[in-house]
């Protein structure tokens, strides 16, 4: 094994393993590690035809002390079954799924970028239906995989804040849809928004709530955040976003600092009227927004780097995250 850990990217790599679970007859079997990425299946199954399939995403870290924690598994193992509800698929209870985390973690533990390079090992549990089936229908049979990989720092020299644009061709999910949950094929539905916003040379995709396009929903993979001119945080409230454990944890140090937090509904024109906005999510924990470009029209926040408010926001965030910073919400699991 021969890692170059300051140059990790955010790709797929192969690691020592991966835990898999396997539903069947109503029961989720006792799971175990495999040291292949492949599986079989049926060309009939399930998740190709009628899309039975949701993943989460989360991350563990080589902290200060030497020792390995992981950031709120248990909010990823609630979510994945809210997301499981959704789609008739089957729970998966939550302490065995913090546990098999904790067991995948261990077994790839030499796979974790080290304290300092500011890497992290990034976990993705994935779940899907498997049962052949031509008639639409809830699967018999499922898999549930925790795959780990090595990533690297998302921000190498400095934290450059990136364009957006609102889509006003397409919607990622419709009202009372499938946006409040980790359906995969959210993500194929928002692809051509992302193509759209590349296109403009934008790095991310803006959605605006599907069923009357006034109010700001949130970028393709993360939630939208913003600090008014006076200091508050703000986060959009709608049925059709995820919700954000990074926002969630964000909002939570924001009030630890004493700023005054708000989810509410967000109109689209009063974009402008922001300080300093970001997108956030697992993988970067923030990214701010330099612009954001809506037809014809161009919001400039006029920030070459991160914004001051967001910066002590990410400090802090990555700071309990690395062991740095005391965690006073016990958001860390060690292993
Ligand atoms: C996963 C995801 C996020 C970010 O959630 P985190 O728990 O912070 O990683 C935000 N929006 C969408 C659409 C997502 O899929």
């Amino acid at each position: 094994m021969n890692i170059d850990w300051e140059n990790l990217g955010f790709k797929f790599m192969p690691t020592r393993s991966n835990i898999r679970f396997h539903y069947e007859n109503g029961q989720w079997d006792e799971g175990k590690l495999y040291d292949t990425y492949d599986i079989t299946l049926s060309v009939a199954a399930n998740a190709f035809h009628y899309g039975q399939a949701l993943f989460e995403g989360g991350k563990a870290f080589r902290c200060k002390d030497g020792k390995v924690r992981i950031f709120r598994p248990e909010e990823n193992g609630k979510r994945l079954n809210s997301s499981a509800r959704h789609l008739m698929m089957p729970e998966f209870p939550v302490d065995k799924f913090v546990e098999a985390v904790k067991t995948v973690v261990r077994d790839n533990e030499d796979y974790i970028p080290p304290y300092g390079t500011g890497g992290a090992l990034y976990i993705r549990p994935v779940m899907f239906g498997t049962t052949p089936q031509i008639g639409v229908g809830a699967s018999l049979t499922y898999e549930l995989v925790i795959l780990v990989v090595p990533v690297g720092a998302y921000y190498k020299g400095g934290i450059k804040p990136v364009d957006a644009m609102i889509s006003r061709d397409y919607d990622r999910a419709a009202p009372h849809g499938t946006g409040h949950i980790k359906a995969a094929g959210n993500y194929a539905a928002s692809l051509i928004s992302g193509k759209q916003a590349k296109d403009h040379h934008c790095a991310v995709a803006l959605f605006l709530d599907p069923a009357t396009h006034t109010y700001v929903d949130e970028f393709g993979t993360s939630n939208f955040l913003a600090i008014t001119r006076d200091g508050k945080y703000v986060t959009t409230l709608s049925d059709s976003i995820l919700p954000s454990i990074t926002n969630n944890s964000l909002m939570t140090i924001a009030a630890d600092l004493g700023m005054p937090t708000e989810r509410r509904r967000v109109k689209a024109t009063e974009l402008p009227d922001f300080a300093e906005v970001a997108a956030c999510g697992t993988a970067v924990v923030l990214t701010p927004v330099g612009r954001i470009l809506d037809g014809g029209n161009i919001i400039d926040y006029h920030l070459d780097t991160i914004g001051p408010v967001l910066k002590k926001l990410y400090d802090e965030m990555t700071g309990i995250q690395h062991g740095e910073r005391p965690d006073k919400h016990n958001w860390l699991v060690e292993i």
